[in-house]
């Protein structure tokens, strides 16, 4: 038996959209019966119960559904600790800080002592001294754009001074990874030539227990502070700060800059920064496949089983954005690469999901991730999650085809467009398969609340893979 796990990024939203005028937009008579039933007591529905979706409640109806919290009730989930959970690492003892966790997806090698973070273009204002930001994503700048920018911004050198004068070097990195997402990468400069082993613990470190500059919200921009009171707290925000300063500098007379702001559009003025975290051991590739030491805003972590270990199970990920790469990196999964596969709606849905399949004639598991649905919950706009969920209803048709398949559909976090962000809700969650495997409830159509009804009832996404193992009998006896 073979695994297929689908999850549409931050799925679970509340209701929004008007169902009078989604039902008589519905041509198919027998969906329009089924969806009338369902929600007969409903006036609004959320974008996943009103998206149509043959294929994916096809999946319900011949599988089990229920209602998934991803870490626990009253916890808003990351993408990073939602999707650790769901593949059943307990995130409050494995989560390593989103700079590692992207850096890794980026394909960027994070030595000891060195300091990542996730990065925004992002566009600020400035009045009278004082920083706004305007926009988190640079109004979502162009890939292409954000590339060239990013060149301007890959190597700088900032020089901070400490109490006792003393001068420190420090080289800021910027990677451009999918539109205006990033990593930025801080390390001391006099260490590049010495050897990892040796030279790290010399003079001031870098410490990540520094706040963010991104806190998922516009408004005034604040500037980092030091998490602690120590030296190298203070060096590292101040370090960050500096390098903020110059990257704004630079950027902000770009002629990509100049030429938005006269088409009217916001220019990529600046960056924002999130989710610090360091390593502090590795192998000797630099990967984290062997269970690396890790230091994340969480604290020391702690040795990590591999998926291929824990599972006995040889797990491939495709994927878009950078961060769910990470993740699976993180895990010890292997990253299949497609072309076309961004992490936005413009994502070659039939691509991905054909590099999938095909994957699970040399994987036991495959993830396969889907990012838009996440996005339009960001913007909140309720249509184009719709939309987007019937995009990728359709991309999956095939999936129904599959033999000896387990298949999982589910989100790690719900995203709802009313509040363009990520909530405590938890999200709805079908497991499908042969007929003889898989105890089939009776929801027919996959939503936020006909899933209640669902023969999973309510689980946490810690109980996924124990319920899939147990499906495809490998679960281990308990007694005599
Ligand atoms: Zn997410
Ligand atoms: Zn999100």
């Amino acid at each position: 038996m073979k695994i297929l796990l689908i999850a549409l990024d931050g799925l679970g939203d509340r209701p929004i959209l008007e169902k009078k005028s989604i039902l008589k937009n519905l041509k198919n008579k027998e969906n329009k019966r089924k969806y009338e039933e369902n929600f007969r007591d409903f006036e609004l529905l959320t974008p996943l119960e009103a998206a149509n979706k043959e294929n994916i409640d096809r999946l319900a109806e011949e599988g089990i559904t229920g209602l998934s919290y991803p870490i626990q009730p009253g916890i808003v989930p990351g993408s990073d600790t939602g999707f650790l959970s769901l593949f059943g690492y307990d995130p409050f003892r494995f989560y390593v800080g989103r700079g590692i966790l992207e850096a890794l997806g980026a394909g960027i090698q994070i030595k000891p002592g060195e300091l990542a973070f996730r990065a925004n273009f992002c566009t600020i204002e400035k009045k009278n001294n004082e920083w706004f930001i305007k926009d988190r994503r640079a109004g979502r700048i162009s890939n292409e754009e954000a590339k060239e920018l990013a060149k301007q911004i890959s190597n700088l050198e900032i020089e901070v001074s400490d109490e006792k004068k003393r001068k420190h070097k420090f080289e800021c990195s910027f990677y451009h990874t999918k539109s205006h997402r990033g990593v930025l990468v801080i390390r001391k400069k006099d260490l590049k030539e010495k050897t990892v082993e040796k030279g790290m613990k010399e003079g001031i470190e870098l410490n990540p227990l520094i706040s963010d500059i991104d806190k998922h919200e516009t408004g005034k921009f604040e500037f980092s502070k030091p998490l602690e009171e120590s030296e190298s707290a203070e060096i590292t925000a101040k370090v960050v700060n500096e390098c903020i300063r110059k990257i704004n500098e630079i950027l902000e007379n770009h002629a990509i800059n100049k030429e938005r702001k006269k088409k009217g559009l916001l220019p990529a003025n600046c960056i924002l920064i999130r989710g610090g975290s360091m390593i502090e051991k590795t192998n000797k590739e630099g990967t984290v496949k062997e269970g690396a030491d890790y230091r994340g805003l969480y604290g020391w972590g702690v040795s990590i089983k591999p998926f291929y270990e824990k599972y006995e199970m040889k797990a491939a990920c495709v994927a878009g954005g950078a961060l769910y790469k990470g993740v699976a990196r993180y895990l010890g999964m292997d990253v299949i690469e497609v072309k076309g596969a961004t992490a936005g709606y413009d994502t070659d849905l039939n691509a991905k999901v054909k590099a999938a399949l095909n994957a699970l004639n040399n994987y036991d598991f495959v993830f396969l991730h889907f990012k838009a649905t996440d996005v339009a919950g960001h913007d909140g706009d309720a249509e184009k999650k719709k939309e987007f969920i019937e995009k990728v209803d359709k991309a999956i048709a095939p999936v129904l085809k599959l033999k000896d398949t387990i298949v999982v559909l589910t989100a790690d976090h719900s995203t709802p467009c009313i509040m363009k962000a990520h909530s405590a809700d938890p999200v709805p969650i079908l497991i499908w398969g042969p007929e003889d495997r898989i105890r089939r409830d009776n929801i027919n159509v996959f939503g936020e609340r006909t899933v209640t009804r669902g023969g999973l009832g309510q689980i946490r996404h810690a109980d996924v893979m124990p319920i899939v193992l147990g499906i495809i009998e490998k679960a281990k006896m308990f007694g005599t």
